[in-house]
């Protein structure tokens, strides 16, 4: 494509996407994970797109969920694409849970990719990396 034909604006956006393009292996925000949706429904808590987070981390639900559980101090189950918690927790801290989440069982802690896959040898639970190949240990049975 010839980019004298371009406006200045498509050139400038071509240069931000390759710039986005080449940064983002190291980039966590590209896992793009959608904003819980919490809903209360009198005493209950309800993470209405729980489902979609296990999918984007590539990580089995029912860690996720034992990791919110654990966190949230409550006794949550999954109910479709939807998780119910007991007690009504704030819309925020699911957010900042899953940060921590990716943060300590999804992001490779070598390279910050965030494409890493689980493994679970004699009870200990791995982190291998698809993009650099290192294999950490993970604390806990969350992921
Ligand atoms: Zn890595």
């Amino acid at each position: 494509m010839n980019v004298q034909t371009k406006s200045s604006y498509a050139v400038l956006l071509d240069r931000i996407y390759a710039k986005l393009g080449s940064t983002s292996r190291k980039d966590i925000s590209r896992l793009e994970l959608p904003t819980p949706q919490i809903i209360w429904v009198g005493q209950r808590t309800i993470f209405r797109n729980f489902m979609e987070f296990p999918k984007a981390l590539r990580r089995e639900p029912e860690k996720l969920l034992l990791y919110l559980n654990k966190e949230l101090a409550s006794a949550g189950y999954i109910s479709g694409d939807r998780v119910i918690f007991l007690g009504r927790k704030e819309r925020s801290s699911f957010g900042a849970l899953i940060d921590r989440y990716v943060k300590n069982y999804v992001v490779c802690p070598v390279c910050s990719s965030p494409d890493t896959r689980t493994e679970k040898n004699k009870k200990l639970g791995f982190l291998l990396c698809e993009a650099c190949g290192a294999k950490s240990s993970i604390k806990g049975n969350y992921a």
